[in-house]
């Protein structure tokens, strides 16, 4: 088969018509499973060895760092070798490879690091704390929350306009401060890595002239969910003669809580009069039913572009409805599911548990993990952002660049070493009056003598820690630069002092720390870069990836937002609640319904064969009983896609709970036809009564609510 026969021939007639266009803006505008993603990679192909464009001219962007490496072993596949020179990647990991090529240009210091979520909040509730702001009145997650949006939108705290809300004027304030401690550190932010990177491109002629006339072809998957900010570097780059290929769907944008904008659809039309639009209408992923399914959902959002999309595979089995009387239920009921599916022979990597929120993992987690069914967690916390991992990572990006306050913040201390908080003030305030780093400050209070003798020997013996570990391990391979800091900085034995499962794992996760610089391979084109301080960046840009080579065989469970652009033959959608999905803070909100409308469709259309909704009629979540009322997208289902499978009666029941008796009578008098009381239900009749003990439950009918299941232990019905 010649090369374009192998690119060619796996696609339809408008899929063809995409990859072999012509060079002009283009945009593809089709709904889940079209083929975009595939059509994307085949342009690629179809760039290079058709038209004869090489790798050194094409940067493909999309969002996920799962989604860049699939999309680089597709292309490497279809073209048979590697994609070598080519940029392929996240917003964020390109511009942060601008950054590293043009440091200087960019205002950054060489070796900069990066300062994940986590850093950036711990870095404003000290700045607070310096500016004698309380942080009960200033919330940090919502000054966090501020500038990084301020960012998005291309704005520093010099642009955001002056106003006359007090607190705005206070958010301002700290953004600035902000700003002058990240330079001070010589640390980046995520949002950080996306406005500078623009502006490096926006201010020097020269740069931008390269790169516009070494990518004329840009590719960008999941358009819809660019934001401001990406969608001017897209634009930036691409400049007047180049040609953007962009794919998305309207009805998956996901991200306008965070900025993204679904108006850059339509906005790269306007302004880009020569573009041509195609469309894809077949669906090759899911089962006709599943699809319907979705459609229907969909069809209740407004300001659509609109969408017909088909399939012509089977019609599949109906989409399965649980309805769980509480989360361990909903749990169970899907562990059993998917126990029956690898049995009749499917693999566990088929398989996915999606969620809304990050909390329900923990249920889905203890139940796979007493069955011993290996699953991994996507996207919760990750492996980079731990502990005792990112402790590590302080001790080291202290030794590649002394100047990162918030490292030297996080261990200055840890293990113990006798550095209290009064002299970590000392050495704040010391840093504050010469304006310079801790590290200096700290070298400069312990030079002066005005410290106590303690406390500045205390100071010295971290001071010399660091200075000796980088001294030491200077010419060792990068995993034995981990072990030794490990091993020397006290971190491994003051970890191994904890007690119980907690401390194995931490010590274990340290481990594979040394297993992961191991096996860590420098991006090429950084390769300038010492291998520490380009193991760092990959540290806090790729959290959670390289973690486990067995990823393959696992169960994956994710959040709905994670789960974006992947496809598995079995997908559970869990936790259908009003409330918790659609989200509490979008109830209120058109707007906000919308997109977790979004978001159900996107959950829906990840499904290839069987797709299983859930919802729990009660929820122990963050701490507190909930009733749930099932989802407002379940009703929009119709009837006909779905089976509904009645909640089963728990049957195993411990013996010491019912004293092995047959159904005794119950005690609390509450039995059919009698009339309850409850809460926020209101009063109903007793239709239904099944099971005993802390299982036993009932169906009443409230009046003006509708019949409900509820577990009479949690439910605490008043007879009357
Ligand atoms: P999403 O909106 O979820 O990102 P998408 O539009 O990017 O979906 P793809 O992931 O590219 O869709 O494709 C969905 C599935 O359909 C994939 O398994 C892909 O291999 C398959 N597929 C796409 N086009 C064709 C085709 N012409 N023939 C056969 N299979 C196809
Ligand atoms: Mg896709």
């Amino acid at each position: 088969m010649d090369d374009v026969t192998a690119i060619l021939d796996p696609l339809n007639d408008a899929q063809r018509e995409a990859v072999t266009a012509p060079a002009v803006p283009m945009l593809v505008l089709a709904g889940a499973g079209s083929g975009k993603t595939r059509v994307l990679v085949h342009r690629i192909a179809w760039l290079m060895q058709v038209e004869g464009v090489t790798p050194f001219g094409i940067m493909a962007v999309t969002f996920t760092n799962k989604a860049a490496g699939e999309m680089r072993g597709r292309i490497e596949q279809l073209i048979g070798g590697p994609a070598g020179s080519m940029w392929v990647g996240t917003f964020h990991g390109l511009a942060h490879r601008l950054l590293r090529l043009h440091c200087r240009e960019a205002g950054l210091r060489e070796g900069f690091q990066i300062l994940d979520a986590e850093d950036q909040h711990r870095m404003i509730k000290r700045l607070l704390r310096a500016m004698e702001m309380d942080d009960g009145r200033w919330p940090p997650r919502q000054i966090q929350w501020f500038i990084n949006a301020r960012k998005d939108e291309g704005l520093r705290a010099r642009h955001v306009a002056d106003n006359d809300d007090p607190v705005q004027r206070q958010f301002i304030r700290v953004y600035h401060a902000y700003e002058e401690a990240c330079e001070r550190a010589g640390v980046v932010d995520f949002a950080e890595l996306l406005l500078r990177a623009h502006e490096l491109l926006r201010d020097n002629e020269s740069i931008l002239r390269h790169y516009q006339q070494r990518f004329r072809h840009v590719l960008v998957d999941e358009f819809q969910d660019t934001n401001a900010i990406q969608y001017a570097w897209i634009r930036l780059i691409a400049g007047k003669d180049g040609c953007p290929f962009i794919v998305g769907d309207d009805d998956q944008s996901i991200y306008g809580w965070r900025g993204a904008k679904v108006e850059n659809l339509q906005r790269f039309q306007n302004e880009h009069p020569e573009h041509r639009v195609v469309r894809l209408e077949q669906n090759y992923r899911s089962t006709g039913t599943i699809l319907r399914a979705a459609n229907a959902l969909i069809t209740h959002n407004n300001d659509r572009l609109g969408k017909n999309l088909w399939t012509d595979g089977e019609e599949g089995e109906p989409v399965t409805l649980y309805a769980a009387y509480n989360e361990r239920d909903e749990a169970q009921y899907v562990v059993e599911s998917l126990r029956q599916y690898l049995r009749d022979g499917g693999a566990r990597s088929d398989i996915a548990i999606l969620y809304r929120s990050n909390a329900q993992s923990r249920v889905f987690e203890e139940l796979l993990m007493a069955e011993a069914i290996p699953y991994r967690v996507y996207g919760g916390l990750r492996f980079f952002e731990r502990q005792e991992i990112k402790d590590a990572l302080a001790y080291l990006r202290l030794m590649a660049n002394r100047d990162d306050d918030p490292s030297f913040e996080r261990v200055v201390n840890v293990p113990t070493r006798g550095v209290g908080q009064r002299t970590v003030e000392q050495v704040r305030a010391q840093a504050r009056a010469d304006g310079s780093s801790l590290w200096k400050a700290a070298g400069e209070l312990v030079n002066s003598g005005r410290i106590s003798a303690r406390a500045g020997s205390a100071l010295t013996r971290f001071i010399d820690l660091i200075n000796r570990m980088a001294e030491d391990s200077a010419d060792l391979d990068l995993h034995e630069q981990v072990d030794h800091v490990i091993q020397v900085s006290g971190l491994y034995e003051h970890y191994g002092k904890e007690k119980g499962e907690k401390a194995d794992a931490r010590l274990e996760n340290l481990d594979e720390l040394v297993s992961a610089a191991q096996a860590y391979e420098p991006d090429p084109l950084e390769d300038e870069l010492p291998p520490l301080a380009s193991f760092l960046s990959h540290a806090a840009l790729e959290a959670g990836e390289g973690q486990s080579d067995a990823w393959e065989e696992c169960v994956q469970l994710m959040t709905l937002h994670s789960a974006k652009g992947l496809e598995f033959p079995l997908v559970f959608l869990t936790g259908l609640e009003d409330g918790l999905f659609p989200h509490q803070r979008s109830i209120q909100d058109p707007d906000g319904i919308q997109e977790e409308r979004r978001l159900c469709y996107v959950g829906m259309t990840r499904a290839m064969r069987h797709l299983y909704l859930s919802y729990a009629e009660s929820r122990r979540l963050h701490g507190s009983e909930t009733y749930g009322v099932p989802s407002r997208f379940l009703a929009e289902i119709p009837a006909d896609c779905l089976h509904e499978v009645r909640p089963r009666v728990q049957v195993s029941r411990p013996a010491t709970l019912t004293g092995g008796g047959l159904a005794q009578a119950p005690v609390d008098g509450i039995t059919l036809g009698s009339r309850v009381h409850h809460a926020a239900f209101g009063e109903g009749i007793v239709l239904n009564r099944e099971g005993d003990g802390p299982q036993a439950r009932v169906q009443v009918n409230f009046e003006g609510v509708g019949s409900k299941w509820l577990v009479l232990a949690y439910a605490k019905l008043e007879s009357l």
